[in-house]
């Protein structure tokens, strides 16, 4: 197929060079509004989840109904919000490699991505090659949470499964990624002057030391990570201080560590809280604690003969190609639309060093995705 190098540059210069962070994804909606409805899309509508995730537009889904309007449609996914620091960025081009001018990402996370179905469905209109109907949908604020697939309905869509552009490496199907559940622990002390009346005091800070000591954290065994990454509390140095916050994640691919995990985390936490005394017996309260896991984002695990998998082998052996079909350690959004019911596999686009500023794509990768996508579409 007659895939165009460089339109396709052009296209991924002129995304990446589009502001587009998130909640601040409007300007970039509405130019690729304008440029679906140029390739003649059928449907083009930004749906009303703008008041859930904050951000200036909602999530902008595009059909095309294509010439084989009787066979099974498939969605195509990527982000349009890009991770900060990406105010202006200006895209600098070596040989074949894209990388960022300045001191922002390049944004190929996930525009690489969106210029690849861009490049693909101008190429099959041009060559007037039949095809189903496909479907995009581009959410808003997957760096922040996830918000815009999660606050996305899948009935939407007509296609019940697809694939979402937004991995690194190249030739890799990610089929499976961990749940995840934020940890939260709130400690509450008691203040006292910390020089004056120490014996009067209970240290949340201390308490929530102990706790975090006696945690094991990093990778806990092949299907689970646990983290705190974050501890917040006290108001002074010369302040016993009454509230300490802690903030972590675990992630697994297996529910039941997942569970037993932060059963685990939860009981460390009330023991160390349950464990203090008051050795002048002088204080007529105790600290108490507020243990909360919400979930981030459910597990993905597609089965083998999952539609989506079985069609990325079959458009790949039409290439001559194999695929590598993996788990991965990250969420997005196909985490939440596999949840949803929308089978959703994740495919590598070639994009490097991802949320950083030495982030970058080779355009020989962009086009490799791209003759997938294209065989994704018409195998
Ligand atoms: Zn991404």
């Amino acid at each position: 197929m007659a895939l165009n190098a460089d339109r396709l540059s052009r296209t991924f210069v002129a995304l990446c060079e589009i502001d587009s962070p998130s909640k601040g994804e409007g300007k970039l909606s509405l130019f690729l509004q304008d440029l679906f409805r140029g390739l003649g899309a059928d449907r083009i509508f930004a749906d009303g989840s703008a008041p859930l995730t904050g951000s200036d537009c909602g999530n902008l889904v595009v059909r095309f109904a294509g010439s084989r309007s009787d066979a099974e449609a498939l969605f195509f996914n990527c982000h349009l919000d890009v991770i900060h620091p990406c105010a202006g960025v200006k895209v600098r081009r070596i040989g074949d490699q894209f990388s960022s001018a300045g001191n922002t990402v390049l944004g190929a996370d996930d525009k690489a991505g969106i210029a690849i179905l861009i490049e693909v469905l101008t190429s099959l209109r041009e060559e007037k090659r039949p095809f189903p109907p496909v479907e995009f949908i581009f959410t808003t604020c997957e760096e922040i949470g996830l918000r815009g697939a999660k606050a996305f309905d899948p009935l939407s869509l007509t296609a019940r499964y697809g694939y979402a552009l937004d991995s690194t490496g190249i030739d890799n199907v990610i089929v499976g990624a961990p749940a995840s559940c934020a940890i939260t622990a709130e400690i509450h002390g008691l203040a006292a002057h910390a020089g004056l009346r120490p014996q009067h005091g209970i240290n949340a800070i201390h308490l929530a030391a102990q706790a975090v000591a006696r945690l094991q954290l990093g990778q806990l065994d092949a299907d689970t990570t646990a983290n705190i990454g974050l501890i917040t509390g006290g108001t002074a140095t010369n302040i016993i201080p009454d509230y300490a916050r802690v903030d972590g994640e675990v992630r697994s691919h297996n529910l039941l560590t997942l569970q037993a995990t932060i059963a685990h985390f939860q009981m460390v936490f009330a023991d160390v809280v349950a464990g203090w005394h008051d050795p002048a017996h002088l204080i007529s309260t105790l600290p108490s604690l507020v243990f909360a896991a919400p979930e981030q984002y459910p597990l993905m695990d597609l089965a083998v003969d999952n539609p989506a998998v079985v069609r990325a082998r079959l458009a790949a052996a039409s290439l001559g190609r194999s695929l590598r079909f993996i788990k991965a350690g990250g969420g997005s959004d196909a985490n939440i639309f596999n949840a949803a019911g929308l089978a959703t596999a994740i495919l590598g686009i070639g994009m490097e060093n991802v949320h950083s500023t030495s982030e970058n794509i080779l355009l020989p990768d962009m086009l490799r995705t791209a003759e997938l996508v294209s065989s994704l579409i018409t195998c």
